[in-house]
C-alpha cells in the first residue's frame, strides 16, 4: 500500500468525521463468551475455529460507530473510496493461499470452486470501485432554467447491513459489502453462521487496505444476530442473499420498525430449469448439465434443478449423461481429483436425504452414486438423478447435488415454460436448442433474471454477466451490473 495515497485519506477522514482511526476490531472478540465450534464440512470431527456471536450491546455499539463515521466516509467521494477498494483487491490476491485454504476447510469447497470464489470477490471490489468513480465522484449537471445550476449527486444512504450466505462465503460477502461501501454507506456485515472465518479474513484485509474499521464492522452470529441488526431503527438498508423465507422475514422486521424507510436488496433462491430440444448437440448438453447440476455440489443459487428433455431425444441424452454422471468423483475437497465435495452441514445433508428418500418410495430415482464409506465423517450427499413429471412437483429448493428430469413433447413447450413461471421463482433458465425461433419463443416468455443459451448455467461474471432474479428469487438490481450501486444510494438534487 502506498502511504502517499493512504496518509492524506486518513487525515481527511479524521477531519471530516472527527473520528478515532484505530478502533478495536469487533472480531475475533477478546471478551469471553460462548464459543461455538466451526467444523469442517468434509470431516465433522475436525474444527477450523470457533465463533462467538455478537451480543445486543455489540450491535448497539456497532451502529453508534457506523453512524458516526458514515458522513465522513460519504464525503470522501467516489474516487477516494475506489482507491481503498482497489487496495483491498490487491491484498485479497496477495492472500490467495489463506483464502483457498479457508474455502476448503470452512466451506468444503474444491480448489476450482475456491479459485472462482476469490476471483469473483476481487472482481467485485474492482468493479464497484470503478462504478464509485463513475457515479459518485462527480455530480450530474441537469438542464435548468436560464441562470440556474442544477445538479444531482449520489450519496450513501447511511448505515447499511449486509447479511450473507455460506454458499459463496467470500464472493457474495465481499460483493455486497463492497457495493455498500462504494456507494458511501457505513457497513455492518453479518456473515453466515457457518462461514465467519472467511469473512473475518476479508474484513481484516479491507481494514489493512485503509477502509476504516468503523466503516466496515463484522458482527458474526446466526439468524438472531441478523434479526437484531435488521430491527435497529438506525438502519438505512439491507443487502441480503439467502433463502426466500429469510428475505420475507427481514421484510417483516423492517416493516415493523420506526425509523427511516429501509431499502431491501434481496437475492434469494431459485427453481432453475434447463430445456433441451431435439436440435441440441448431445455432447454439449451432457457437459453443461453435469456442470450446472453438480459443480459446487449443487450449492449455487443458479444451479440446475430440473432438466426438461424433449421426448424424442430423451433416451439418447440420458444414456450419454449416465456416463458422465457415473464418472463424477465425490470426495475430499482438498484432493485435485474431486468434482463434488460435501454439502455445508448436517442439516443440509438431512434435508436432501429426506427429499431423496421420499422419491425412492415412489421409485422415481433414476441413478444414485455410491459414495465411499470413508466419507461418513463428513456431510456428503451422493449425487442423484430423479425422474419427475413436472417442475410443479418440486415444492422446495433442493440445495445440493440432486437433479430432476422430465420429458416433454415439442407441442408442450409453451406449457413447460408456463409451469416454470408458475413456481414463482425467476432466477436462471437454460436452453439448449439450435433453432433461432425456439430461442426467441422461450426468451419472450420466461420470467427469469438470467437466461443461458447453449451453455452451462453456472453463475455470473462480474460486469459482463450481471446476476440476479425476480419474483421469489429476489428484488434486483443485478449484482455486478451497472445499476446495482444505485439501490445503495440516495440522490440529492440542488437547483
Ligand atoms: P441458507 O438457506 O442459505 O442458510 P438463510 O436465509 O437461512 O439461508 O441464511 C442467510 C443469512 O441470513 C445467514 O447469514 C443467516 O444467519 C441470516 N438470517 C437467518 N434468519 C434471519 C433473520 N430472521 N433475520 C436476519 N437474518 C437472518
Amino acid at each position: 500500500s502506498d502511504p502517499l495515497v493512504r496518509e492524506p485519506l486518513i487525515e481527511r477522514l479524521e477531519k471530516l468525521a472527527g473520528l478515532h482511526w484505530h478502533a478495536e476490531p469487533t472480531f475475533p472478540a477478546e471478551e469471553p463468551g460462548e464459543m461455538a465450534p466451526i467444523t469442517m464440512p468434509h470431516d465433522l470431527t475436525r474444527e477450523v475455529g470457533t465463533r462467538r456471536d455478537a451480543t445486543q450491546e455489540e450491535v448497539d455499539a456497532a451502529f453508534e460507530r457506523a453512524a458516526k463515521i458514515q458522513p465522513g466516509w460519504d464525503a470522501l467521494g467516489g474516487e477516494n473510496r475506489a482507491l481503498l477498494l482497489e487496495e483491498a483487491a490487491d491484498l485479497f490476491e496477495e492472500h490467495t493461499d489463506e483464502f483457498l485454504s479457508l474455502c476448503q476447510r470452512e466451506a468444503g469447497k474444491t480448489l476450482l470452486d475456491g479459485v472462482a470464489e476469490l476471483r469473483e470477490a476481487v472482481d467485485f471490489l474492482r468493479y464497484y470501485a470503478m462504478e464509485a468513480r463513475r457515479q459518485f465522484e462527480h455530480p450530474v449537471h441537469l438542464p435548468g432554467p436560464t441562470g440556474e445550476e442544477n445538479t444531482l449527486r449520489m450519496h450513501g444512504r447511511g448505515v447499511f447491513a449486509t447479511i450473507s450466505p455460506w454458499n459463496f462465503p467470500l464472493a457474495i460477502f465481499t460483493g455486497m459489502a463492497s457495493a455498500a461501501l462504494a456507494a458511501g454507506n457505513a457497513v455492518i456485515a453479518k456473515p453466515a453462521e457457518q462461514t465467519p472465518l472467511i469473512a473475518a479474513l476479508a474484513v481484516k484485509l479491507c481494514h489493512e487496505a485503509g477502509i476504516p474499521p468503523e466503516a466496515l464492522q463484522l458482527l458474526p452470529g446466526a439468524g438472531d444476530v441478523g434479526q437484531m441488526i435488521t430491527a435497529d431503527p438506525r438502519l438505512a438498508g439491507v443487502a441480503f442473499t439467502g433463502s426466500t423465507e429469510t428475505a420475507q422475514a427481514i421484510n417483516r422486521t423492517l416493516a415493523g420498525r420506526d425509523g427511516p424507510i429501509a431499502t431491501l436488496i434481496a437475492e434469494t433462491g431459485g427453481q432453475n430449469a434447463m430445456i433441451v430440444d431435439s436440435s441440441a448437440l448431445p455432447e454439449q448438453v451432457v457437459r453443461d448439465v453435469l456442470a450446472s447440476a453438480f459443480q459446487s455440489a449443487g450449492q449455487r443459487c443458479s444451479a440446475l434443478r430440473m432438466l426438461y428433455l424433449q421426448e424424442d431425444v430423451a433416451d439418447e441424452m440420458l444414456a450419454m449423461i449416465r456416463g458422465g454422471f457415473h464418472a463424477l468423483n465425490v470426495g475430499d475437497p482438498a484432493k485435485l481429483s474431486t468434482d463434488v465435495g460435501p454439502v455445508i452441514d448436517p442439516d443440509a445433508q438431512a434435508a436432501l436425504e429426506r427429499h431423496v428418500a421420499r422419491r425412492q418410495q415412489n421409485n422415481r430415482i433414476v441413478w444414485r452414486l455410491e459414495i465411499d464409506e470413508q466419507l461418513a465423517k463428513g456431510c456428503f450427499v451422493a449425487p442423484t438423478i430423479i425422474e419427475l413429471d413436472s417442475i410443479i412437483d418440486l415444492k422446495r429448493e433442493n440445495f445440493g447435488p440432486v437433479l430432476h428430469v422430465a420429458r416433454f413433447k415439442a407441442s408442450e413447450l409453451g406449457q413447460v415454460i408456463e409451469d416454470i413461471n408458475a413456481t414463482g421463482y425467476g432466477l436462471t433458465l437454460g436452453l439448449h436448442s439450435r433453432i433461432e425461433a425456439t430461442r426467441r419463443f422461450v426468451q419472450a416468455r420466461a420470467k427469469v433474471g438470467n437466461f443461458y443459451v447453449n451453455r452451462n448455467q453456472i453463475g455470473a461474471i462480474v460486469e459482463s454477466q450481471p446476476f440476479g432474479g425476480e419474483g421469489l428469487s429476489g428484488t434486483g438490481p443485478k449484482a455486478g451490473g451497472p445499476h446495482y450501486l444505485a439501490r445503495f444510494a440516495t440522490e440529492r438534487v440542488t437547483c
